[in-house]
């Protein structure tokens, strides 16, 4: 394990192990996951052969800025990182009234196969691990020099595939020596593994489930997602039953609007009687084109009618906001250009 993903404890064991009172592993647990530092050289209070020791046994999980794009009318960035065996991710930093939110990508690609989606296109390459998350966040607050007040794990990959990592992730976000990110701030999005949401749900967080629906039936769901193949909505809606139940919290459903595919009024009648009752949320999300799929975005009429339609019927509805036009590009298009052109060396930082 690399010493960004060590809790504080494992922390302590390695460096009692290495003959360093306790206290170092505190110093350097701060200065990992409080103080941001990119470097050993920073941590000024550790000696310095301590510093050239643990840069040679263990070096610190650091992810170089490769590509930002600045959005000019809301400020959105977006941020595709290089990872140390040179795997490139893509973050986004996006500024709401409420602060700023992060979405983090939990794997390199994506193994789910959304007809949509441009991340899974290559497949999954690897997990990411925890410190491979944090490592996001902690880049893009050194960038901006401003604190990260939300967490979406919406990015590329499928979080519940990458379930103890994304676990561990946690626990250190929100952990009171690290950057003490609340538990309420962070919201988890899946395609639908359903044991690993139950499972999540045991683990009785105060963290939002977001549930990426897209259809209102099996027949609709299994053309866009090869998971509807494995469990049914109806499982899917039980499980996030039992996640409200469990948690307390209310469940958000995601429905990323296609033209001609999902967006018809019978569509969404057929969601609201799906959902009539529940404890959610549902966010429509016009669609992103992604060049090497078929799809088109949902007409804004389309849009306005299926909201006003699951509003009539009482649900909670909301558009997501589009952030960002100006540079705009779905999730996972920035790593595949990047790919596409044999990944340039270097990198800023
Ligand atoms: N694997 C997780 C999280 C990553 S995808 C999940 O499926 O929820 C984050 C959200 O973006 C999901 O709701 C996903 O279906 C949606 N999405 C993927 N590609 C999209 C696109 N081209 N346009 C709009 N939404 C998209």
């Amino acid at each position: 394990m690399d010493i960004m993903s060590m809790s504080i404890e494992q922390l302590g064991e390695r460096i009692a192990a290495a003959g360093q009172p306790k206290y170092r592993a505190k110093q350097l647990y701060e200065w990992m996951h409080v103080r941001l530092a990119a470097s050993y050289d920073e941590m000024t209070n550790l000696p310095k052969a301590l510093r050239e020791r643990l840069e040679a046994e263990w070096p610190l999980t650091v992810l170089r800025k490769v590509v930002m794009m600045e959005s000019a009318e809301d400020g959105t960035r977006k941020y595709l990182f290089r990872l140390a065996d040179g795997n490139v991710i893509e973050s986004v930093l996006m500024k709401y009234h409420h602060g700023n939110s992060v979405c983090i990508s939990s794997q390199v690609g994506c193994r789910m196969g959304c007809s949509f989606c441009a991340s899974t296109i290559g497949g999954l390459v690897r997990n990411l691990e925890p410190s491979e998350m944090l490592g996001q966040i902690y880049a893009i607050t050194r960038d901006t020099g401003e604190r990260v007040d939300n967490v979406v794990v919406m990015g590329t990959g499928e979080p519940l595939d990458n379930y103890d990592n994304l676990l561990r992730f946690i626990d250190m976000l929100t952990d009171e020596a690290g950057l003490h990110i609340s538990q309420r701030n962070i919201t988890v999005s899946t395609c639908g593994l359903v044991p690993k949401l139950r499972q999540l749900a045991d683990e009785n967080l105060a963290i939002t489930a977001a549930i990426s629906l897209h259809a209102p039936n099996d027949e609709l769901r299994k053309t866009l997602m090869p998971v509807a193949n494995s469990y049914s909505v109806k499982e899917l809606l039980e499980a996030a039953d039992y996640y409200t139940e469990t948690t307390g919290r209310r469940i958000t459903f995601e429905y990323s609007l296609i033209d001609g595919v999902n967006d018809s009024a019978a569509c969404a009648k057929e969601l609201a009687g799906i959902l009539r009752g529940r404890n959610c949320h549902v966010n429509l999300i016009p669609i992103n084109p992604v060049k090497e799929r078929k799809y088109r975005r949902s007409l804004v009429t389309n849009v306005l009618q299926f909201r006003k339609m699951l509003e009539n019927e009482g649900i909670n509805v909301t558009i997501r906001r589009e952030l960002g036009s100006d540079i705009d590009a779905a999730c996972g298009q920035l790593r595949r250009h990047y790919e596409a052109l044999g990944g340039a060396e270097g990198g800023e930082e």
